[in-house]
């Protein structure tokens, strides 16, 4: 888990009222990156917002809305604010540059524009980028939820079955899952899926609030509730709570036969003779997930102790 996630393929969008000047940049990008193109303030706003791109490249003249006014938007919106953005310009006074650097901006180019410059200051930018998410990953926090991510999961669950192990107490653990979630970006947008993971990442921490117990963020739509000294009957008991605050977030979701967004869980206990490993118990929990799903989805699934290392 210490490795950072693989680099993916970067996406630029590129905001200019001059096809020319788009086509320009977009010769010089498109090998290395995706590449999108706006012709105007609006649209690059729009853009930016579907596609989180992970550089901008502004005009800063345009009709309509100006570059400057295009970033003022962008940084005043959580979901576009922390991406970089480049004003291109052929205005080249001081005070312009300065006014385009005081909204956030990244980085100030005049035209004419060099090719070669402008493909190392992205490939700069990016590199930065690229940084910021390996830090990103490296703290213990998931950014989008603020509950603790996976990270963190991996260092307290080696933690705590240690100690469950040594002190002769039970631990359980829970895979959450929401249902249909596909059809939830589908039908209400990516930012409206990110608000409703971070609603269900705050009901289960509050469900899993005794000390020692830990809500985490799994990856995507997936969470995991570690609960160490915990048998089957309580684990289950507060994991069917959580299932139903979530209900109760009345969320509404009309691609779901629920009509309302709802998580599935799956379980397990291990006792401390359980001879198998940590990931053994993710594994298992995951099994009782894929049961919950198949049961019909916003139901608890749970299991006691591992048939594979089952003593008694
Ligand atoms: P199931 O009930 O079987 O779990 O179906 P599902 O649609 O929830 O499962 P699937 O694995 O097909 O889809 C998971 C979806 O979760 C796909 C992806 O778009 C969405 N997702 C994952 N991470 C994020 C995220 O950070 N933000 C948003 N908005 N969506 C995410
Ligand atoms: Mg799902
Ligand atoms: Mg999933």
């Amino acid at each position: 888990m210490l490795h950072p996630s693989p680099a993916r393929r970067r996406i630029l969008l590129l905001a200019d009222d001059e096809p020319v000047n788009l086509l320009f940049m977009e010769s010089i990008f498109r090998e290395e990156y995706e590449v999108l193109t706006a012709a105007s303030g609006e649209a690059a706003l729009a853009l930016a917002e579907q596609r989180r791109p992970d550089l901008i490249i502004l005009d800063v003249l345009m009709p309509g809305i100006s570059g400057y006014e295009v970033c003022k938007r962008l940084k005043a919106n959580p979901a576009t604010s922390a991406i970089p953005v480049i004003f291109v310009t052929a205005l080249e006074s001081e005070e312009d540059e300065e006014e385009g650097l005081n909204l956030g901006a990244i980085d100030y180019l005049t035209k004419p524009l060099r090719a070669g410059i402008l493909r190392a200051r992205v490939r700069n930018i990016l590199t930065m980028v690229r940084q910021r998410e390996i830090l990103e990953e490296m703290v213990l926090l998931d950014s989008l939820t603020e509950i603790p991510n996976r990270r963190a999961l991996d260092q307290t669950l080696n933690q705590e079955w240690a100690r469950c192990q040594r002190i002769h107490q039970p631990i359980s653990l829970a895979m959450v899952d929401i249902d249909h979630f596909k059809a939830f970006n589908d039908t209400y947008g990516h930012g409206a899926g990110d608000l409703a993971l971070r609603q269900v990442a705050q009901t289960l921490a509050e469900a899993a609030k005794r000390p020692g117990d830990l809500a985490a963020r799994y990856g995507g739509e997936e969470f995991v509730l570690l609960l160490p000294h915990t048998p089957m009957r309580g684990a289950r008991k507060l994991c069917r709570q959580a299932r139903f605050r979530v209900e109760k977030l009345a969320i509404p979701h009309t691609g779901s036969p629920f009509g309302v967004l709802t998580i599935s869980i799956g379980g397990v206990t291990a006792w401390p003779h359980h001879e198998g490993s940590v990931d053994d118990l993710l594994r298992q929990a995951d099994a009782q997930l894929y049961r919950a799903k198949q049961a019909g989805r916003n139901c608890v699934v749970w299991q006691e102790a591992s048939p594979a290392a089952k003593t008694e």
